[in-house]
């Protein structure tokens, strides 16, 4: 008898999660499954804004596919994406068709720009293990320049636009990375300057106590870091960028972090989405096609107070986990379990040994945050590799390619 056959898409915290959870969970060959993607590697997203600013090797921040998947059990396939047919129960790779039974989405988010103009062309996000190598790459080329180019102030001159957690995080690290710039590139460090430019009042997201995000500045402060608040970027050019009032920042660098959508796969396929995620029903897939299951930033789940849960690593990893749970209780003919997010807390980095956050209701702050931090990535880490993982990775700080 054939087989069912499960097809996810993308290898992120959603789509790895749910091939484990099946692996460990399926009985003997009971499916036909096969992950599919764009890299051989898993890049843990929540460790990039490290690489990024040049405080860690990228290669810190991801881990070969193969070290976690089991090919008796799962089928991993390197390829990308182009084209999902939900219509059809198939999904168009660069080479070649795959069919399906049961299809799960976990691709992941792209880079939201509102359309601000120039935003794609000049400005770089951190997206992935290749965007975070041309972001440190590029830092240290504008180091060199401007001492070939002295009259070139702006050459220093680092913007980030968003300080949510994605720009905060990678803030902290820059202001970090800067004094080892200087020395290695004999720069004056009051030539650096990192401006945070941030849409609404406050920096972090909304929810965080103010105590807490008065603290996250001021440590920011401390380390250099300039905040521009309520001020909107309206457009980004090959000068810098340019504000709502008109004025222009001039700047070598530009990081957008201004936030994310759902990958565009998505709605190409003809779903229905807000920003690009799919809303999901109560077990996470599809009100259009009940054999799709679309976890992490691709999904909007809403809370019971209605709203939409923000697109996290955290959420990611329960909804592979109760995906593929219920993809074994559909072929097994029996009931699905409803999806309830277990939010645990948020922690985000202010740089080394610096954090702030919350704990379920519990506030945390400075070097506590910050092991709590390393702790949370320490206890992903085991749940996809368990202790040889941790061994390797943490204990042993192995690198991806040795
Ligand atoms: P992803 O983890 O993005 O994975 C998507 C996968 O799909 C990738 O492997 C990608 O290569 C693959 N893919 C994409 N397109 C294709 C294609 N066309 N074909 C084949 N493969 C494809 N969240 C937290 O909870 N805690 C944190 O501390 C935290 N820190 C963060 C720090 C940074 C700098 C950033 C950017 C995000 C952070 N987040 C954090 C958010 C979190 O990383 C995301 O919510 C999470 O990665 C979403 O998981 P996912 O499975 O949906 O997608
Ligand atoms: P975000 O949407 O959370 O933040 C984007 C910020 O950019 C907002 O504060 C917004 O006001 C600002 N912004 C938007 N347009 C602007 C403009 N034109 N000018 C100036 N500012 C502008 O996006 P993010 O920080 O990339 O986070 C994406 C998701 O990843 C979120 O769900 C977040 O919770 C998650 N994340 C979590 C962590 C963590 O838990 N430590 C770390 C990083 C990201």
């Amino acid at each position: 008898m054939e087989r069912p056959k499960v097809v996810i898409l993308g290898a992120g915290y959603g789509g790895l999660v749910t091939a484990i959870r099946l692996q460990k969970k399926m009985r003997g060959r009971e499916l036909d499954v096969t992950l599919v993607n764009k890299h051989d590697y898993h890049y843990i997203t929540t460790h990039l804004h490290m690489p990024a600013a040049g405080t860690d090797h990228h290669d810190h921040a991801r881990v070969a596919i193969a070290d976690l998947i089991d090919p008796r059990k799962i089928h991993f396939r390197k390829s990308t994406v182009l084209e999902i047919r939900p219509e059809h129960k198939e999904v168009v790779l660069e080479d070649g068709i795959l069919s399906y039974d049961y299809l799960v989405v976990g691709l992941g988010s792209e880079t939201e720009t509102f359309g601000i103009p120039g935003m794609r062309e000049y400005a770089m996000s951190i997206k992935s293990i290749n965007s975070v190598r041309f972001i440190r790459q590029h830092i240290e080329y504008m180091f060199a320049k401007s001492k070939v180019y002295p009259k070139r102030k702006d050459y220093l001159t680092f913007v980030v636009g968003g300080a949510g957690f994605t720009g905060t995080e990678f803030v902290g690290e820059l202001a970090d990375r800067v004094p080892v710039l200087c020395r290695t590139y004999d720069v004056d460090p009051a030539d650096v300057r990192i401006i945070n430019i941030e849409a609404s009042p406050s920096p972090l997201p909304p929810g965080l106590p103010v105590d807490l995000v008065e603290y996250g500045m001021e440590v920011m402060r401390r380390k250099g870091v300039q905040y521009r608040l309520s001020t909107v970027i309206k457009a980004c050019t090959e000068e810098g960028v340019v504000l709502g009032s008109g004025e222009l920042i001039r700047a070598g660098t530009i990081i957008w972090s201004g936030g994310v959508r759902g990958n565009a796969l998505l709605q190409e396929a003809g779903f229905e989405v807000q920003r690009g995620r799919v809303k999901v029903d109560s077990c996470l897939r599809s009100y259009q096609y009940p054999n799709v299951w679309v976890t992490g930033d691709c999904a909007i789940v809403m809370s019971p107070e209605g709203t939409p849960y923000p697109a996290t690593a955290q959420i990611a990893v329960q909804m592979g986990t109760n995906a593929a749970r219920n993809i074994l209780q559909t072929v097994r003919g029996k009931e699905l379990r409803p999806f309830v997010y277990d939010y645990k807390g948020t922690v985000a980095s202010l740089g080394r040994g610096e954090a702030v956050g919350l704990l379920k209701v519990r506030k945390v702050k400075g070097r506590f945050a910050a092991f709590l931090k390393k702790c949370i990535d320490t206890r992903y880490l085991f749940l996809i590799g368990g202790l040889p993982l941790v061994w390797k990775k943490v204990i042993f700080k192995q690198k991806y390619m040795e």
